[in-house]
Parts: structure tokens; sequence; C-alpha cells
């Protein structure tokens, strides 16, 4: 046993030192396209606990990879195949430490899963807002360390528009308490937000105070089909304008990747028959303060305007809250459905709104003129500017073949029309492993620059999850 496991292990506890059998929960990611190997996976259970963890790396030179839930999509949880790397889990730290229901704040570990966190405020009858497919495993510090989105983004902001204050670990083991729950504090640099977004390179988060809200009264969903993109833009418009705040989702879905729902998912059903004419399916959330019927009324109201406009061809108001929650599982199978479908090549990007739809259009053409047969999984938040663009091989040819000979050629097609049309690269799942030479390829150099600097202010020896972002 090497000084440093028995530095860990007197840190933790033995048997919260994990280095033999099987580590793939830790080593592998989320897609499966990042194996790597650690030195030890250490599950600390306080924060007192991950300072000491953090010192005795330091002593001995370790890299540390913070992992929460490892469901991220871009790389960064998972350690390299050194095997010299320790994985830090912060999933033993998942007490809610307090909620203040008249601040309207929450205060939780870094390991608390996010439905915990969601659960904890409806008990008290208060929303906290963050929602995303994989929230009944990940975890608040995986969803601040990558500022994740989600679909609600819209009305209540990311994760970091939900974040009042950090409690983080330093790379040397010191603590930084800044757990405030104030809404207004100028007093100086804003710490907490370097470390959100910081994709585990600055420190460890192991706590944070979270905003809450009150919970609506209703919160109701309907779908809608358009020919064009640019119609589900202007239906935005139209919503925005008709609802005001009440208006928490629009997703926007192409025809493919509803069709790989039917394919891999037969027994859920569409609420609104596929029609070549209309390829472009909308779904809208609206939470009201009223109640149900309200709130319905306001949807047929809003929708019978799109009709007489020709901006939809078909809409469905759901009835119900199963009917609400199976228009959102039909939404949030598209990227299991992907998976299914076999590897493809993936695109979190954000666009103006206003150029959303000369994006794809264009995008779209000059893939396939590259790649004939090309397949399009276009699906995202499309109220918050954010495509999920995801490149499919052609019908026969086999993914991995696709991905391997094709991934940079589409890349450098998808990113180019990203610039050329206002966006970023990566909207809500970080840069990681997976973009961090296409960041550097696109970030002005003077903004590498700045964040280098701050790394090294920060992490001065590089042991924070290094290779991923910078
Ligand atoms: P992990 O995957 O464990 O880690 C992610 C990153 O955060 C790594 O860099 C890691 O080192 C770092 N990290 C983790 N915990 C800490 C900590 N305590 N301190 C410091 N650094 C830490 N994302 C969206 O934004 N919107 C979506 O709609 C969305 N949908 C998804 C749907 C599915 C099915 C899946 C699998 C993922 C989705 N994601 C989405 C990706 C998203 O990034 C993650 O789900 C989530 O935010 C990561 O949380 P996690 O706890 O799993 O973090
Ligand atoms: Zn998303």
């Amino acid at each position: 046993m090497t000084p440093l496991v028995r530095e860990l292990e007197a840190a933790v506890g033995a048997a919260q030192v994990l280095r033999d059998g099987d580590l793939s929960a830790w080593e592998v990611d989320w897609r499966k396209r990042y194996r790597g190997r650690a030195l030890a996976v250490v599950r600390p259970a306080s924060t007192a606990e991950v300072a000491a963890v953090l010192r005795a790396c330091a002593e001995y030179g370790a890299s540390v990879v913070p992992q929460g839930g490892n469901t991220g999509l871009v790389g960064a949880s998972v350690p390299d195949a050194s095997g010299t790397q320790i994985v830090l889990s912060l999933s033993r730290l998942n007490r809610i430490r307090a909620i203040d229901g008249a601040n309207l704040t929450l205060t939780a570990e870094a390991g608390c899963v996010l439905q915990s966190v969601q659960e904890a405020a409806a008990k008290q009858n208060l929303l906290f807002p963050l929602s995303l497919a994989a929230e009944g495993s990940c975890t608040i510090g995986g969803n601040l360390a990558t500022n994740a989105g989600g679909t609600q983004v819209l009305r209540y902001g990311n994760a970091r528009d939900l974040c009042l204050g950090l409690e983080v670990v330093t790379p040397g083991g010191e603590v930084w308490h800044g757990l405030s729950g104030l809404r207004k504090d100028n007093t100086g640099y804003a710490l907490r937000d370097l470390y959100i977004g910081s994709e585990g390179t600055l420190g460890v988060i192991t706590a944070a105070t979270l905003k809450l809200w009150p919970r609506p009264a209703a919160v109701t969903t309907a779908m809608a089909s358009c020919a064009r993109l640019a119609d589900a833009v202007a239906l935005l418009d139209l919503s925005r304008s008709r609802l005001g705040a009440a208006l928490t989702g629009f997703e926007a879905m192409n025809e493919f990747s509803l069709a790989l729902v039917e394919r891999h998912f037969p027994q859920l059903r569409r609420p609104l028959a596929a029609n070549a004419a209309a390829p472009w399916t909308v779904l809208l959330e609206q939470s009201d303060s009223e109640g149900e019927a309200h709130a319905r009324s306001l949807f047929e109201a809003l929708l019978e305007a799109a009709l007489e406009r020709g901006l939809v061809a078909d809409a469905a108001v759901a009835e119900s809250i199963a009917q609400s929650r199976a228009m959102w599982h039909l939404r949030e199978s598209i990227p299991l459905a992907q998976a299914e479908e076999g590897l493809n090549i993936k695109h979190d990007i954000a666009l103006p709104v206003s150029r959303i739809a000369d994006f794809v259009a264009a995008t779209d053409a000059a893939l396939e003129r590259a790649f004939a047969g090309v397949r399009l999984v276009d699906f995202g938040h499309l109220g918050d500017g954010n495509l999920h663009y995801n490149v499919q091989a052609p019908e026969g040819v086999p993914a991995a073949d696709f991905l391997r000979d094709n991934e940079a050629a589409v890349n450098a097609i998808v990113y180019g029309a990203v610039l050329a049309h206002g966006g970023s690269i990566s909207a809500e799942h970080g840069i990681g492993a997976l973009k961090r030479d296409e960041l550097a390829r696109c970030k002005q150099p003077l903004a590498l620059d700045l964040m280098r600097r701050i790394k090294a202010a920060l992490d001065p020896d590089g042991r924070m999850n290094p290779g991923r972002l910078l």
C-alpha cells in the first residue's frame, strides 16, 4: 500500500477507498466513449473528509477527478487511462442541510441527487425548477460544475441562475464558506460564478444554497406541429406575448427524432400523428398560478390564434397530468432512442433564436451535400436557442465506421456554421475532454488566456481534473 493510499484510508476509512473489483461505474462515462482507470475511488461523507482527501492528494501530487452522478456528456467525470488519478465521488455528501421557506432557499450537499432536491422543495410546497432527463441520478454538485440547463431555463434560468451560494474545498484542502442565501451581495469578485461551470478544474463543490419558488397551482403542456422551424420560432414569440412568465418550457423536435422514439419505444403514443407536411413538433409547457382549467383555456386560445395565422398545422392540449407527463416522456426519450440507434455525433449548440432557422436550413443542406443520406436528430430547448443537433450515420452504414471516418469533417461543418451564425459550441453540456480542442480553436485567444490565468491562480499545480476544459 502506498503512503497516499494509507492517508486516503485515514481520511475516509478503508471501506471508502475502492481499488479492487469492478470500478467501471466510476471509470466509464455515461455514453461509454471514455474508459479510464483510477488509482482509487474515494468516497468521503463530509466536507471535512473532502478537505482531508484533497490535502493528502496535494501532499503526494495526485490529480483529482471530482464525480457526482457520472451522467456528464463531455467526458469530464471519469479518470484518464494512466491509473494515477483519484476519483473523488461526492455521492455520500447527500444531506439537505436546510430549507428556509421565508427566504425561498434550500441548502444541499453536492452529492444530493437532483430529484431528491426537487422532492424536498415540493414537500414544503415549493419549487426547485432545475429539470433534466438525468435528474434521477445527476447531482447538485455536477449540475453546478457543468452549469446545467434543462427544460425550464426559459423561465427560471440555468444552474448558475439558481444558485446563491457555495461551499468549496480548494485543491490544497482549504474550505471556502460561501453558503450565503443573499440575493444581493456586492462584496467583490463573484467567486461563486467562477466555480459554477468550471467542470471540476478549480476546486470541489461540497454544498450549495439554491433558489426556490412558490409551487405553481398547475403545470400543463400542449403539442403543436409546424411546417417550418421558422414557424416554431414565430409560435415561441406569440406564446411569450400571450403567456408571459407562465410559459415555462418550449421544446422543439424534428420528425426524425420522433421517428427514432417510435422505432425504439413503440409503446409511447404520439399525441399528434406524423405529418410529412409539418415535420417539426413543439412541446409547450405552462405553469399557472390559478389552476389547470385556466391554463388549458389560455393554451386553447393561443393555439387557435396560431392556427389562424398558419403557424401550426395541428395541435393538442394535454387534458390531464398523465397526458402532460406522456408528452414530456416522448421528448425525454429522444436521447435514449438515439443511444439505442447507435453512436452519433452530438452537438449541443446555442444560437440567437432569431438565427436558428437559418442555421438549421444552411447546415442540413451542407451536411447532405457532404454525406448523402445522413440523418439529423434535431431537438432541444428552442425557447433558449439551444439545439441538440446530432448527426447519425446514413441508414445501413455502421455507426462506428461513420463516426471514425467523418467526425472531424462533420464537426468542421457544424461548428463553422455555429460560429458564422453567432452561436456557441456548448450550450449546456460543457467542454470536458470532448470539446477541449474545439474550444481552443474558436474562443478568442485573450479569453483563453484569461481562463488559464484563473486556473493557474486557483489550481497552481494543475491537479484538478487535468486535461479537461483547457
Ligand atoms: P458528473 O457527470 O459526475 O460530472 C460532471 C462534471 O462536473 C465533471 O467535470 C466533474 O468533474 C464535475 N463535478 C461533479 N461533481 C462536482 C463537484 N461536487 N465539485 C466539482 N466538480 C464536480 N445537461 C444539461 O445541461 N441539460 C440537459 O437537459 C441534460 N440532459 C441530460 C440527459 C441525460 C439522459 C444525460 C445522461 C445527461 C444530460 N445532461 C444534461 C448532462 C448533464 O451535464 C448532467 O446530467 C449533469 O449536470 C451532471 O451531473 P452529474 O452529477 O452526473 O455530474
Ligand atoms: Zn438538453
